[in-house]
Formats: structure tokens, sequence, C-alpha cells
């Protein structure tokens, strides 16, 4: 789900397998720097879902538990999913990407989706766009 749902790639954005998936969001530990949730700092993420990791960085609720799941995931894992502050969602939700998109397979995207009995995207997972008309 930090990837780019609705990235153009698909002409009806809830086609995009990350809205149908939602596993990264409930797998790993999504820590960062505590400045981007501090509003002085330019940082846009709500403090409130968030939790002090250690003096640098903060985790967003939920993901720290021995069964991640972010505080800010709606929806159900393999079923139909979104961030719910997609537009201010921290710079590691960002920096996920899902395998394929782009042409190379991303190790978290097979790692989340295997923990969560998903099967890992394949290259067929985008070819809708390949046979949709452009325009
Ligand atoms: S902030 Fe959004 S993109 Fe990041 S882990 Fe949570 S639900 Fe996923
Ligand atoms: S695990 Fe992969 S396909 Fe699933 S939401 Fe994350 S990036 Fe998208």
């Amino acid at each position: 789900m930090g990837c780019a749902p609705g990235g153009a790639r698909f002409p009806d954005p809830m086609d995009h397998p990350c809205l149908r998936c939602g596993a990264c969001c409930a797998f790993f530990r999504v820590a960062f720097h505590w400045s981007e949730a501090e509003a002085f700092m330019g940082g846009v993420v709500p403090v409130e879902l968030t939790e002090p990791l250690d003096p640098h960085r903060l985790v967003m609720r939920g993901t720290q538990a021995r069964r991640p799941h972010c505080v800010a995931l709606h929806g159900e894992v393999g079923s139909t999913t979104s961030c719910g502050i997609y537009e201010r969602r921290p710079s590691v939700c960002r920096e996920v990407q899902p395998s394929w998109e782009n042409g190379v397979a991303h190790a978290q995207c097979e790692r989340a989706r295997i923990g969560h009995g998903l099967a890992p995207l394949q290259p067929a997972d985008w070819t809708l766009s390949d046979s949709a008309p452009v325009g």
C-alpha cells in the first residue's frame, strides 16, 4: 500500500494490485525519523498515529506488534485495502514498490505477500494496461 496506486497504469485505479493486497502494511515495522511527524520541520505524518521507537525514530502504531498491522491500514489484507493517510504517509511507505510494476521483482513486496499467504505478483498482473485503449 505504500506504493502509488492510481499511478495511471490502470484505467480504473481500483484494479491496481496494491488495492487488493495491503500485505506490506501488515508485515513490517514502519519506522522513520521523528521530523516526518513534526509540522515545524515540514513533516506531514499524523503524530497521533505514531509512537516512539528510539530517540530518533517513530513508528506507525500497530507495526511493532508481533503481528504488525498499521493503524492507518483500512480494509482486509488480500481483499480490499487502502491507506487512510495516503497523502501523508511516511517516506518508508513511499519507497515500497510492488513487484513487476516497473519490470523488476521487489523483495519487500514478495516477503509481505508470501507472509500473508498471497502469491507473489507476476508480470502478468500488470498486463491490463497493455491492452487498454489509449485516450
Ligand atoms: S501509513 Fe499507510 S502506506 Fe504506510 S504502512 Fe500504514 S497503511 Fe501502509
Ligand atoms: S505487498 Fe506489494 S502488492 Fe501488496 S500492497 Fe505492498 S507493494 Fe503492493
